[in-house]
């Protein structure tokens, strides 16, 4: 990639937030970490491990990579990641302390104390190993946000298994193939969740991926969350409180392997079919603990910390399942949609709960901005004292509005970058220590090494758009695409010599600061130019009138592509005859004129992925007139159908 426009735009850039001095004054983090990582980047890991992590054995070697790009952390080390999520805590005197608040979506609460879920995950440990499971073994769970989810996680990491989420909204078709690839042995689901006020059946979609006997699949346990009926296979499938009721409330952990596989999860699948991702032990807890202790600032005797994503997705591991409860923190876990019964839901729970730390995607925020302030400012939002985003870039906008209305221009944010693949935040300003900036990632968190490259692996110019690699290995980094080592090096490790090609395009600023522009697919080449997907629906969502935007490349006779727009107006704003050539000139203000839409389409939805981000090689094939391609991992399939209608009725 080389120049694109985005010297030209100066959006927010000038703007920094200092932290507060009180906020400044009381940060875990502190501005000495950076040095400390760059003196000695494994002498800080090896410091943090030992700190953050209960180890039965200690580790010899902090990492072996001598067969890269196959990474060894913490080499030698043992240690039980259950045990070091619940059980320690106890033993360390807080039992009383609650671990998971639960409000599921009908209204019914659960608290769940720490001795609560020692408890809890023991008995499911128990039960897991009646059923034959041994370390070294894979479990399915396709479970609702409920917290049999991450007591089922633990339960595996107790024994050494590894699991396998596959997101509860997924068909039947997904849990098969996911269920075949990692070839599970036992599948923990439930009868059903609660989505959208109603019932939500997920057992019967077990059957379905079950059905015809050819999968490894031994055993089912099936937790009662609605109630309904459902089909209950007396050979195989088993009740979870039954299951859970014949076994002690205790259980003798082993320990295990630094490197034994924690789990596996698939990627988002927002640029093409899912990838079967593997993480292990030591590393992975190692460097999600730290997160939490620095990005995410947390104090565990005061802090209530709230994370929105749903278990299936990697944020849910590492920011529900494993981060909080390494740390001994309490916190919110929410069943629904923030929609239901009512739109002010989220922030119900927030005053309820006293939450002082939440954690959400750009596409919630960008929602809640486009129902209205007066929603949120109905609740008591003043416990929050810090705010976190991950999954997009943020636009400035939504950055802007998220720190005004929800954090009451106090709290910090912090935008997180990180993937599936990473396994904890890699990318991600210290809150208290940097000044933060809307719509930037800013840098690099202490003991991780990142890039932005142009095409022969240089590091660009400020400003200039190129390739974000990361340069050395790091503790939580994947072990591998599960099974298949080719696609692993081929799709992470072969465009560069020696650096993980993240697949995200991003630029520095005059600062050396990082913004994220894009998927590096998805940057389009008009007449020569590079231009960003993320810049150009920044500039849209910057108008007063715009909600949500997406951007995508069209094949172009003349310019090679050209820059079609997908719009979502705001709450309100009807579209009138001027409204289409009045978003194209505030582009061309904001950016540039090359970077214009040639066509911009109001739609009323955007596709996006079950984990809320924007697909947009399924609008490339509307722009494009083609069939529209592999859509399953889409949230709501007949937004294509509703998009295709009304571009077509355009023409
Ligand atoms: P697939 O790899 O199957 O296409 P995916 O990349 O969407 O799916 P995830 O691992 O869930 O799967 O998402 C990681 C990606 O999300 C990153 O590569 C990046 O594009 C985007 N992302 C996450 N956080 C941020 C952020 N704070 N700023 C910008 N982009 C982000
Ligand atoms: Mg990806």
């Amino acid at each position: 990639m080389t120049n694109t426009t985005s010297q030209d735009r100066q959006h927010g850039e000038e703007q920094t937030f200092e932290p507060s001095a009180e906020f400044a004054a009381q940060a875990n983090a502190t501005a000495a970490l950076y040095d400390e990582a760059a003196a000695d980047r494994l002498g800080f890991w090896a410091e943090q491990a030992r700190e953050l992590i209960s180890w039965d054995t200690d580790f010899t070697d902090t990492l072996d990579w001598s067969d890269p790009p196959f990474a060894r952390w913490f080499v030698g080390g043992k240690l039980n990641v259950a045990y070091n999520c619940v059980d320690r805590h106890v033993e360390a005197g807080h039992g009383d302390r609650v671990a998971i608040h639960f409000e599921g979506e009908p209204g019914d609460t659960r608290t769940i104390t720490y001795a609560d879920l020692q408890r809890e995950v023991s008995r499911a440990a128990n039960a897991l190993a009646a059923l034959g499971v041994v370390q070294g073994d894979r479990v399915a769970i396709y479970l609702p946000m409920i917290p049999e989810a991450v007591i089922s996680m633990l339960a595996c990491a107790r024994l050494g298994a590894a699991h396998s989420v596959v997101f509860g909204g997924f068909s039947s078709d997904a849990l098969r193939s996911r269920i075949l690839d990692v070839q599970a042995k036992v599948v923990i689901t439930a009868d059903g969740g609660y989505r959208r006020g109603k019932p939500s059946a997920l057992k019967p979609a077990v059957d379905e991926a079950l059905a015809g006997g050819d999968t490894p699949v031994e055993k089912v346990l099936v937790v009662e969350r609605t109630g309904e009926d459902v089909a209950f296979d007396a050979e195989r499938d088993l009740h979870w409180a039954e299951a859970l009721a014949a076994q002690p409330d205790t259980h003798e952990y082993e320990s295990f392997d630094s490197e034994n596989p924690l789990f596996v999860l698939y990627t988002s699948g927002t640029t093409g079919k899912p990838k079967g991702i593997l993480h292990t032990s030591g590393g992975y807890i190692t460097q999600n603990a730290f997160a939490m202790r620095t990005v995410f600032d947390i104090k565990p005797e005061t802090d209530v910390f709230w994370c929105t994503a749903d278990v299936g997705w990697v944020t849910g591991h590492s920011y529900v399942a494993y981060g909080p409860l390494a740390a001994g923190a309490t916190q919110v876990m929410y069943e629904g949609t923030p929609d239901t019964p009512h739109r002010g839901r989220w922030w119900e729970i927030v005053a309820k709960h006293g939450v002082t730390i939440l954690y959400a995607a750009p596409t919630a925020i960008r929602t809640a901005m486009k129902w209205g302030d007066e929603i949120p400012a109905e609740h008591d939002l003043s416990s929050l004292r810090l705010l976190g985003s991950v999954g997009e870039p943020i636009n400035p906008e939504a950055w802007m509005w998220y720190r005004r209305v929800i954090g009451g221009d106090r709290c910090p944010i912090v935008d997180t970058w990180w993937q599936t693949e990473t396994g904890a935040h890699m990318i991600a300003p210290l809150p208290g220590v940097i000044a933060t900036k809307p719509g930037s990632s800013q840098r690099a968190l202490p003991g991780i090494s990142v890039a932005v490259v142009d095409d022969t692996g240089e590091p660009v110019e400020r400003n200039v758009a190129g390739y974000l690699v990361i340069t050395e290995p790091w503790p939580a980094m994947l072990r591998g695409i599960y099974g298949d080592p080719e696609r692993f090096k081929d799709t992470y490790w072969s465009r560069f010599e020696n650096m993980y090609f993240a697949g995200d395009g991003a630029r520095y600023d005059d600062d050396g600061d990082i913004w994220f522009l894009g998927r590096v697919d998805d940057v389009m080449n008009v007449s020569g130019h590079r231009l960003s997907t993320a810049e150009i629906e920044s500039a849209l969502v910057s108008h007063e009138a715009v909600a949500e935007a997406a951007v995508v490349g069209a094949q172009d006779e003349t310019s090679g592509q050209a820059v079609v727009a997908f719009v979502i107006l705001r709450g309100g704003e009807e579209q009138t005859e001027g409204t289409v050539e009045e978003l194209r000139a505030h582009v061309g203000r904001e950016i540039g004129p090359i970077a214009k839409p040639k066509r911009v389409h109001i739609v009323e939805e955007l596709p996006k992925t079950r984990s809320g981000k924007i697909m947009r090689r399924l609008l490339k094939d509307v722009a494009d007139n083609r069939l529209v391609g592999d859509a399953t991992t889409l949230a709501d399939s007949s937004v294509m159908d509703v998009i295709s209608a009304s571009v077509a009725g355009e023409k």
